[in-house]
């Protein structure tokens, strides 16, 4: 049978493009867990996917409420689920002030780690139940909170600190908008809130790789320049860096290519192992990479996922 496979944010850039890469090859399913239904049916028919390839179903990460939502409409599907991909992201490098999701959280650690963090821990159930024969749970990472490499060391970098502000709530009322307790950044919310993303894909590796099979992963597609994640950024900034990623550090992947790298990851019969952080080199192979003190710490990935547990009403 077809693969099924869950996508958060498929309506632009490299949920986008994964979506269409592997609804092409004929061998899976795509169900694109996208919050704006329109936008996600444009774009499935831009890029030129199939009507029978493809479902959308709606999800707002920003909201806990649409989290279960989701896991319910997709449980009445019927679908087997087999491999679910957490990709949607905000970035706000330009906000002054914090914005908030529905359950009043800070909106990039709230979208990017809270939502999906309920959401996987609601679908392992059904990952469980598939007799799909590599079950895949892939949560798209990222250099910039690894301050281990170059771009992982621009200011503001990554740093959960000792989790205060996450603890109480991420609210901006009686605790910080920010993880580590400190004042908000948009760009460093947004690190930290890569950083949840990794630090979850190795706690689940740890709890549930060995008794379910499940192949756990995230992965750094490479420096997608042109996508909508750069929409809030100063106009200069849009203008100069794709070309600065293309000529200067090399680092820069078409989202076209981008999309396969992550395809690879859903469907790659070599890119089974779990509990790994996967990269590309220069000749586009794919290779294990190291993961920052920070984004490897595996107390500290406990941590996250306790509070993130009471946060978000699983304990
Ligand atoms: P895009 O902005 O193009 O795509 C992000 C997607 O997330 C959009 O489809 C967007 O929906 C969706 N989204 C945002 N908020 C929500 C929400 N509340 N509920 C549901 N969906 C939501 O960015 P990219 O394609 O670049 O980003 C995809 C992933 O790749 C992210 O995890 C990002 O961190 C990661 N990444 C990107 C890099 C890059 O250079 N671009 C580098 C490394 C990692 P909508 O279309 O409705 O806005």
């Amino acid at each position: 049978r077809k693969g099924t496979v869950v996508i958060t944010g498929a309506s632009s850039g490299l949920g986008l493009a994964t979506a269409k890469a592997l609804a092409e090859t004929g061998k899976w399913h795509v169900i694109m867990a996208c919050r704006d239904f329109l936008k996600a049916e444009r774009a499935a028919k831009s890029v030129g996917m199939s009507k029978e390839s493809y479902t959308i179903m709606h999800l707002d990460l920003a909201s806990l409420d649409s989290v279960r939502q989701f896991v319910e409409n997709f449980k009445r599907s019927g679908r087997p689920l087999d491999v679910l991909v957490c990709n949607a992201a905000v970035y706000q490098p330009t906000a002054r002030e914090p914005s908030f999701t529905a359950d009043g959280f800070e909106l990039s650690v709230g979208t990017n780690h809270l939502g999906h963090f309920l959401l996987s821990r609601l679908l392992l159930d059904d990952m469980k139940q598939s007799d799909y024969p590599s079950k895949r749970l892939i949560i798209v990472g990222s250099i910039t909170g690894n301050t281990n490499t170059l771009a992982g060391n621009v200011p503001p970098k990554a740093n959960l600190g000792d989790l205060r502000g996450l603890q109480g709530g991420l609210n901006g009322l009686n605790s910080s908008s920010m993880i580590d307790g400190g004042d908000f950044d948009g760009a460093k919310a947004y690190k930290d809130s890569k950083v949840c993303n990794m630090l979850t894909m190795q706690e689940f590796h740890r709890r549930y790789n060995e008794d379910t099979g499940i192949t756990f992963a995230s992965l750094y597609p490479g420096c997608i320049a042109t996508t909508g994640l750069f929409r809030e950024h100063i106009p200069l900034f849009r203008l100069l860096f794709p070309p600065f990623q293309k000529f200067i550090t090399k680092g820069f992947v078409s989202e076209e290519d981008a999309g396969k790298r992550l395809a690879q990851v859903v469907s790659d019969p070599s890119l089974t192992k779990s509990g790994v952080y996967w990269s590309w080199n220069k000749n586009s192979a794919s290779f294990e990479n190291q993961l920052s003190q920070e984004a490897s710490n595996a107390e500290k990935a406990r941590k996250v996922w306790e509070v993130s547990e009471k946060l978000v009403g699983l304990a």
